[in-house]
């Protein structure tokens, strides 16, 4: 008898191996059962109520049937229910960001990243706060307002005062009109105190990829420093919360094991941090193994292909629907489009994966002296906002929740009052028109105007509707920035 406890505090109960074999032995079993599967189909379809929508989500056992389902019919009934959930909560937006690289210095020796402590063909780089500001005002002049800021774990090289300091610098870099409104940051787990200082100085959501969730294969592709410890690493979202972040991000790197044992654990980390803080993870990322400096990802047996991508993140959707499913440039342009239907709700654009990648360099170079991993969209942040709006998704550079001091279950909150179309949906719009008036190629400046107009008229309070197109306006004819709903 194996002891799963979602409310427990300990990593190998909340992600319970046996429970986790239990729901794929469970799954497999009932893959091919339509009764039931119509039933969890029917349960994860987004109902409407009186003014906004509502979605029951799905546990980890009845997620890991539909993902073991290998019937054509039904994953097309999941890929239609994974949009029909964006399309309720999400709208037509997609939230940009950029990733920041500090530093590459790193104590870990984690056997899929270039960064690790025994590669010694890489060079070793940590941004001094003067390149910190180059990057930003880099980073502000293609038109990022979000910023996911990534280090290696190393106390002596990157201790958190240095990233402590590298946010302030962040924060207090003013380019122009431009600005970034919030940063995300991506480093190695560590103390509540520790993220007490990361929510005293003002970050968005805290993410951490829990890389595996098999323990063993965790121990043997992190086989040296800090990070090998499986249980603190595990845990480390709950010491988040403790100490005051409510927004936490969490994914595997899928294709380092079994796929559908990440899916489980990943769905069950989600229902644990529910359980035992009242809301659930912020986000959720989709990253797969990619090539790299020493890194060939062949060396691993578990890679995973386009269509299984496609149906993990289409039930990640149908799972967790309040949660924001992200995309990086690790994927190229048609598998990035195709998952923008499943549900995917936010999307990095002109990303560098290496330490100093932005200053000083055109929109088609790019250093890839210190990448952490091959990036594959290569296209400039302009070419991407482009894209999105062929395709009928908005591109969103809205910050406004976090400013606002509505975190945590905010966003359910929203979608559940029917408020999205008058909050995200014009903060979208105003957001966008700044984009487009401070940095969009003519081209693009000419498709994204056309969209607003047309996307203005679906707002449906009429005074939200005139205040918004009010602000855009003003946007269009002074140096008026940053409003919000
Ligand atoms: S994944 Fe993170 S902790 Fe591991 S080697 Fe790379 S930078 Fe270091
Ligand atoms: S208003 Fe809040 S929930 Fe909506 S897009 Fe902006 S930050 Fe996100």
């Amino acid at each position: 008898m194996f002891n799963y406890n979602p409310k427990s505090l300990k990593a190998e109960e909340f992600i319970n191996d046996g429970e986790i074999r239990e729901t794929l032995a469970y799954a497999e079993a009932h893959k091919n059962d339509r009764a039931m599967i119509d039933e969890i189909l029917e349960k994860a379809r987004p109902k409407k109520t009186g003014n906004g929508w509502n979605c029951a989500g799905l546990t980890h056992r009845e997620a890991s049937v539909l993902l073991a389902c290998d019937d054509p019919e039904v994953i097309e009934k999941i890929y239609k229910i994974a949009e029909e959930i964006k399309l309720a909560f999400y709208g037509n937006r997609i939230v940009i960001f950029a990733p920041l690289y500090l530093s590459n210095y790193c104590v870990n020796g984690c056997v899929y990243c270039p960064y690790h402590l025994k590669n010694k063909t890489i060079p070793r780089k940590k941004l001094t706060q003067e390149e910190v500001r180059a990057e930003v005002i880099a980073l502000q002049d293609m038109g990022h307002k979000r910023l996911a800021i990534e280090a290696g774990e190393d106390p002596k090289n990157n201790p958190i005062e240095y990233i402590l300091e590298c946010i302030n610098t962040i924060y207090s870099t003013q380019h122009k009109n431009g600005a970034i409104r919030r940063v995300n940051v991506n480093i190695a787990a560590t103390t509540v105190e520790n993220y007490r200082k990361l929510r005293d100085a003002g970050i968005g959501t805290y993410i951490l990829f829990q890389e595996t969730y098999h323990k063993e294969s965790y121990e043997q592709l992190h086989p040296t420093g800090p990070k090998h410890d499986y249980c603190y690493h595990t845990e480390a979202m709950d010491r988040a919360m403790e100490g005051g972040i409510d927004d936490v991000g969490l994914g595997v790197l899928f294709g380092l094991e079994l796929y559908k044992y990440e899916f489980a654990g990943l769905i069950m980390h989600a229902e644990h941090l529910e359980a035992v803080h009242g809301v659930g993870p912020h986000t959720i990322s989709v990253p797969r193994l990619k090539r790299a400096d020493d890194i060939d990802p062949d060396q691993f047996d578990n890679g995973i292909d386009d269509d299984t991508f496609a149906k993990i993140t289409a039930c990640i959707r149908l799972a967790v629907p309040y949660t924001g499913i992200i995309i990086s440039t690790r994927e190229n342009e048609t598998v990035r489009g195709r998952l923008l239907n499943m549900g995917v709700s936010q999307v990095s654009g002109g990303s560098r994966t290496s330490v100093g990648g932005y200053a000083g360099y055109s929109a088609d170079e790019r250093p890839h002296d210190t990448e952490q991993f091959d990036v594959s969209d290569q296209r400039s942040l302009d070419e991407v906002i482009a894209w999105l709006m062929d395709y009928g998704h908005i591109p969103s550079f809205c910050t406004a929740c976090y400013r606002e001091g509505r975190t945590g279950d905010r966003f359910m909150s929203l979608c559940k009052s029917g408020q999205i179309i008058n909050c995200c949906h014009p903060n979208a719009l105003m957001t966008l028109c700044e984009y487009l008036v401070d940095y969009a190629s003519p081209a693009t400046k000419e498709k994204g105007f056309a969209m607003i107009d047309a996307e203005l008229e679906k707002i449906t309070n009429p005074k939200v509707k005139e205040i918004a197109k009010k602000n855009i306006e003003d946007i269009k004819n002074s140096n008026r920035r940053d409003f919000r709903f």
